[in-house]
């Protein structure tokens, strides 16, 4: 069904980032809440025809065959922005792992085990659709009381921002090395995304990003001279461990590719046991109940 932005009533904000807001929209004819993603970008300016809101929506769109991918319900142009229309999920990975830290809990490896299964499911389809995210980081990665965790805003940094991330401290931390030289111009491949999970999996499994604290020139330095880092052999199992080392080869061509790693011993192991939804409730809770100011 088509939506036109008069039928949509905001409700609460979301989020915001360094490109815009997301914020809640009820739809009164479908009965629905979507999450709607406004971005400053002037379409009467560029006076392109909505060629690029077609675009745009046709990138977009192949998302909806994939279950571990947010759902694409339309883009739109209203007052001054574009507004991209998804499905709307309860938290987001960084929201959720600063909470279960808050409250003294820990992660559990069924967790990330489901959290790596999805995640590596998204980027196998995307591979498959010959679209690269780019962008892979918690708080890219949302979740619901169902225990369905989804990758939202691939394509989207590729489209309308590409440029600016390049020189945002932010998205530089989950780069990997082949990255980390200025006049990069091959193009971004899968294997970058499954360097950025690696990081983000240190993250979420520890509570602490592994190059936290460390200002721009330092972080480059690191990501390009030093080993890469690894998570504490004494407190995760071997293959939590082997499966982050696996995506944390510094060499492109030797780092596994996602379809390995969606076969991987540390996702296979935990297929038959179901996401512990007890878990997932009590955080999200928290994270609900702590609203944005
Ligand atoms: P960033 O990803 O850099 O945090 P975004 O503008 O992409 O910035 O998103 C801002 C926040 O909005 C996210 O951190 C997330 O908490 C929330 N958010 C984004 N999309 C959704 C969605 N579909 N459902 C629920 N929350 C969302
Ligand atoms: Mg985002």
């Amino acid at each position: 069904f088509l939506i036109k932005y008069d039928d949509l009533a905001k409700q609460n904000l979301l989020g915001s980032g360094q490109f815009g807001t997301v914020t809640k929209m009820f739809h009164k004819e479908s009965n629905m809440n979507f999450a709607a993603k406004a971005i400053n970008y002037d379409l009467t300016r560029d006076n392109q025809d909505n060629h690029y809101l077609m675009d745009l929506k046709a990138s977009l769109k192949f998302a909806n065959q994939c279950q571990h991918l947010i759902r694409f319900y339309g883009a739109l142009n209203a007052e001054g922005y574009i507004w991209i229309l998804t499905e709307i999920m309860d938290a987001s990975m960084d929201r959720f792992y600063q909470k279960v830290f808050k409250k003294n809990l820990q992660m559990t490896e069924l967790f990330l085990s489901k959290l790596a299964c999805s995640v590596m499911g998204a980027l196998v389809f995307m591979k498959q659709s010959d679209v690269m995210h780019r962008d892979i980081k918690p708080s890219n990665i949302l979740l619901n009381y169902k225990g369905e965790i989804k990758v939202c805003d691939f394509s989207i940094s590729g489209f309308v921002v590409d440029s600016v991330c390049r020189s945002v401290l932010g998205c530089r931390k989950y780069m990997p090395p082949e990255k980390m030289q200025p006049n990069q111009s091959k193009g971004y491949n899968s294997k970058t995304d499954v360097w950025s999970f690696g990081i983000s999996l240190i993250e979420i499994a520890t509570g602490i990003h592994p190059f936290e604290g460390l200002n721009d020139l330092q972080l480059i330095q690191t990501i390009f001279y030093d080993p890469p880092p690894k998570l504490d052999e004494t407190k995760f199992s071997p293959d939590l461990c082997r499966f982050v080392d696996k995506c944390l080869i510094k060499m492109p061509d030797d780092r596994s590719t996602c379809e390995s790693l969606s076969e991987n011993e540390f996702i296979r192991k935990f297929s038959n046991t179901p996401i512990d939804l007890g878990f997932i409730k009590t955080i999200i809770d928290e994270v609900v109940n702590d609203p944005l100011e």
